[in-house]
């Protein structure tokens, strides 16, 4: 997927300036939901990759990892757990606050158990920007001593380097795939 590629518009419509001036544009994968023929290619290339992977679990972060990882978890035959931004779930544990690649900060929250040491953790969202959100999922998973195999996301925006924000946070080892 490119984000100005020729199937583009089939996964993500875009639009501009959402939501505030500073971001140019907004990626929705509203687009591909709709098209129940694009979302069974969606799944499909993610069960692909992953249906020989050693994975102990799924995790979807709030709130479109809620929609991509639990056909994956199915089709893979994987628990599923979410991250959820906080003040949602009960028993949890909440990490550090993150920026936003728009506005204000946000905390991510861990229910307690989902990850035990040893686990092997595919983290799922829609879409990476500066990698503030996956960072936030990573340290969390690391907290209990889980190990994250992969970060799965159907858009990169490759120009806000979140693989350089993983470098510089001491996550280099952890892979994005998009
Ligand atoms: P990051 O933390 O800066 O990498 O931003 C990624 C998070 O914000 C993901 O959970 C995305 O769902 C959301 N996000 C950031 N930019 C966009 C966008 O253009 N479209 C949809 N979601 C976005």
């Amino acid at each position: 997927y490119t984000p100005d590629g020729p199937v583009a518009k089939r996964i993500a419509s875009v639009t501009p300036y959402f939501p505030f001036k500073g971001i140019p544009k907004f990626y929705d994968i509203g687009g591909f939901l709709k098209d129940p023929e694009a979302f069974a290619l969606v799944v499909e290339v993610l069960v692909e990759r992953y249906r020989n992977e050693d994975i102990t679990s799924i995790c979807g972060l709030d709130a479109r990892g809620f929609v991509l990882g639990p056909p994956l978890a199915l089709a893979l035959k994987k628990p599923f757990f979410m991250l959820r931004k906080k003040g949602k779930m009960p028993n949890v544990v909440t990490g550090e606050a993150y920026a936003k690649e728009y506005a204000g900060n946000d905390a991510l929250s861990i229910p307690r158990g989902a990850v035990s040491a040893g686990d092997k953790v595919l983290v799922i969202d829609d879409l990476v920007a500066t990698g503030g959100t996956l960072l936030a999922a990573i340290e969390l998973i690391k907290k209990f001593d889980g190990k994250i195999v992969e970060c799965a996301c159907v858009v990169e925006l490759k120009f806000l380097d979140a693989r350089g924000a993983f470098d510089k946070k001491g996550h280099g080892d952890v892979p994005i795939w998009a």
